[in-house]
């Protein structure tokens, strides 16, 4: 069932006098309730905007998100208040996102406080269930976040974001600042608690090979745009975008011996260099399937299999 719906969504910046950034544009696929959907994409190809439209941090320059039948953006609507309750995001950075002068404890209490009218006596008990689902120590309730380890913070992160009992977290980039050994534990924290509260995630990362392990399915981004989505088996075994299949080609193989270098894709260029979109398709410049067609007209992301969409002439 689907949980969020994007819809034809447009976020575009001004960057100077007659330039404009397209962070988001025209992007539409859905979200399903209890799925892991990863994100994936260099930085700066819009995907963290993407995540803070959906959760009401930016609005849209066009389009719209559609959660559980409503429209978020909707100025006026009597859901907007019952919509924060529902939809959280996670930041990658949780040193930047958690006020260095409050404990931990007064972090969590301030998001149980703007979400329900508790009183005292039932917010301390809150604060130490949330600690203790995130498997920290109550006593730690106290402490302020730089008498914290980065997975600790992260984990404080993540109980404020519990805090308003949500059905849909974005998380962004939670695994990129923490060391490999405490990125596995909060893998795990994050899927146990998807299990018990029947969460919904996006999970946003620059790395394919990184959200292999969690997502359901995952969806590609390449400036601003959406290029492919599909289940990981398949998007792993059968990428139809040349662009995923560059990626791809770049993740080393389990078994070194196998991995046969000359099937290595190198794109020429940076993504950040064509960032001044012309006509056709937005990766042309640097794909190496490129034909005359592909600088003449963009192709639109459609379903070239069962669940599989991909945004490419050839495929
Ligand atoms: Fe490459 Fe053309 Fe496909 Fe774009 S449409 S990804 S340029 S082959």
């Amino acid at each position: 069932k689907k949980l969020v719906q994007i819809k034809n969504l447009k976020k575009y910046f001004k960057t100077g006098r007659r330039q404009v950034r397209k962070a988001v544009n025209d992007i539409t696929f859905d979200i399903y309730r209890g799925e892991t959907l990863g994100l994936v994409g260099e930085s700066g190809c819009g995907k963290t905007t993407l995540g803070k439209i959906i959760v009401r941090l930016y609005k849209p320059t066009s389009g719209q998100v559609i959660y559980d039948g409503i429209d978020v953006h909707k100025t006026g609507s009597p859901h907007n208040i019952a919509l924060n309750k529902h939809m959280q995001m996670v930041f990658q950075d949780p040193y930047a996102s958690l006020n260095p002068r409050m404990t931990a404890g007064e972090i969590i209490g301030e998001a149980i406080d703007i979400h329900s009218q508790g009183q005292k006596g039932f917010k301390r008990e809150r604060v130490i269930e949330l600690l203790q689902t995130v498997g920290l120590h109550p006593g730690l309730s106290g402490r302020y976040p730089h008498e914290f380890s980065g997975g600790q913070r992260q984990r404080i992160a993540i109980a404020r974001a519990l805090a308003v009992e949500p059905d849909f977290i974005v998380c962004d980039e939670p695994l990129t600042a923490l060391d490999a050994s405490i990125q596995a534990q909060i893998v795990n924290l994050l899927e146990d608690l998807q299990k018990q509260k029947e969460l919904t995630y996006l999970f946003i990362s620059h790395d394919l090979s990184m959200v292999r392990h969690i997502c359901n399915r995952i969806a590609v981004m390449y400036l601003g745009q959406v290029v492919e989505l599909a289940s990981k088996d398949e998007l792993f075994e059968h990428p139809l975008h040349p662009y995923t299949q560059a990626v791809l080609s770049a993740i080393p193989a389990p078994d070194p011996d196998l991995e046969t270098t000359s099937r290595r894709v190198i794109l020429p260029g940076e993504a950040s260099n064509t960032f001044k979109l012309s006509s056709g398709c937005g990766f042309n410049s640097r794909c190496p399937k490129a034909e005359a067609r592909c600088r003449q007209t963009a192709p639109v992301l459609s379903e070239k299999g069962s669940g599989h969409w991909a945004a490419c002439h050839l495929s």
